[in-house]
């Protein structure tokens, strides 16, 4: 603030002549009518109203006139001060009210716009019909287990009886994640899981482990290097193949229809003893495509039936592998292929249409997500 000036100078207090204050005013004015929004409005504030403002600056002067012309200079000022705080607030609500209009129209919803128009993702066929085979045991209540696809060779094969010389254990066969010295595969098969749920579980166990597995296969119609299996496995005291053929009937009624015959032919897999193949009754032709003039099934090529998958009771020796006495304990055990199944319960011909990811093979499966 300035000290009292007894010695009144005119021209150093120019800043309070008439036509001073009306140019600080008008170009005030002028600024604020140009604001185009209200950041700009801001700025002209600072300049036009702000403490550095020249009306400002003019007001501060006020004290440093003589007594006499300190009315007329504080109306005048006032007056111009007073016309750019109201040009100011009118402006500034102009701009809000554009804001707010513009932010109306930009963020608009338009909620009769289609909302389909993008295709959404679904899940490949083979995990909705690997889901579906697994809660047909699940509702006969066996629960879902799990195991990695990395696995350890004991759990792949000593564990379930492979001699160290079976041939599955050779790089021909199996992919070995560094070298046949580490023993560390991608699991051949989906039977690792069992031993891992007999080792970790209580008994009595009833379990189902879906999952993918790998062997040295060329990908061509009928194989693939990567597939999918569905293996079963119920631990329990004075279980008998009886038990484990009702289970794969009323595996069979629910995936395929009531009614299905099942039939049993001998087999052998190291951890299974006895070991059977399983079939069922063709759900298509129901078996009458090998009589005689009858006309030919695709889906069973006019055998009658149709192979489901490998099964029988776990070999005593996996079981005491799992520490579980086998003179206490039986254990039946199933896997089955789920690329196999999907190609017979679909008529799909080619696994290359499994594998490489077509949307106009998985398209016509549905969009079930
Ligand atoms: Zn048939």
């Amino acid at each position: 603030m300035s000290a009292p000036n007894k010695s009144y100078d005119p021209v150093e207090v120019s800043a309070l002549q008439p036509e001073a204050l009306e140019r600080a005013r008008d170009e005030a004015l002028a600024a604020i009518a140009a604001a185009g929004d209200l950041d700009e409005l801001k700025q002209v504030r600072l300049a036009h109203a702000g403490d550095r403002s020249p009306l400002a600056l003019a007001n501060r002067e006020i004290g440093a006139l003589p007594p006499q012309a300190r009315a007329e200079a504080g109306k005048r000022i006032g007056a111009s001060r007073g016309a750019v705080a109201q040009a100011l607030k009118r402006r500034q609500a102009e701009l809000e009210e554009e804001r707010d209009q513009r932010v109306l129209v930009e963020e608009t919803v338009d909620v009769t716009l289609p909302w389909d128009r993008a295709p959404r993702g679904a899940r490949h066929p083979l995990t909705t019909l690997q889901d579906r085979m697994a809660d047909v045991f699940v509702s006969m209540g066996f629960e879902v287990a799990e195991g990695p696809e990395v696995e350890a060779g004991w759990f792949n094969f000593d564990a379930l009886n492979f001699k160290p010389d079976h041939p599955a254990r050779s790089m021909q066969d199996t992919f070995f994640v560094e070298s046949e010295d580490t023993d560390v595969v991608l699991r051949t098969h989906t039977s690792p899981v069992q031993v891992r749920a007999m080792l970790s579980r209580e008994l009595p166990v009833y379990v189902v482990a879906p999952g993918r597995t790998f062997r040295t296969d060329e990908l061509d119609a009928t194989h693939t290097p990567v597939f999918h299996q569905l293996e079963g496995l119920a631990v329990d005291e004075g279980l008998t193949m009886a038990d484990l053929r009702g289970a794969i009937d009323a595996f069979v009624n629910g995936m395929f229809g009531e009614g299905l015959k099942t039939r049993m032919r001998p087999s052998y897999f190291p951890f299974t003893e006895p070991s059977a193949e399983v079939d069922m009754l063709c759900f298509v032709c129901h078996g009458r495509s090998v009589e005689v003039g009858a006309p030919a099934c695709r889906t069973c090529s006019s055998e009658g039936w149709i192979e489901l998958g490998g099964c029988g009771m776990v070999n005593p020796r996996v079981l005491a592998a799992c520490g579980i006495d086998p003179e206490r304990y039986s254990g039946w055990a199933f896997g089955l292929g789920v690329e196999r199944t999907l190609m017979f319960r679909h008529g799909v011909e080619d696994m290359h249409d499994m594998v490489e990811g077509d949307v106009r093979f998985t398209l016509p499966f549905g969009t079930e997500i």
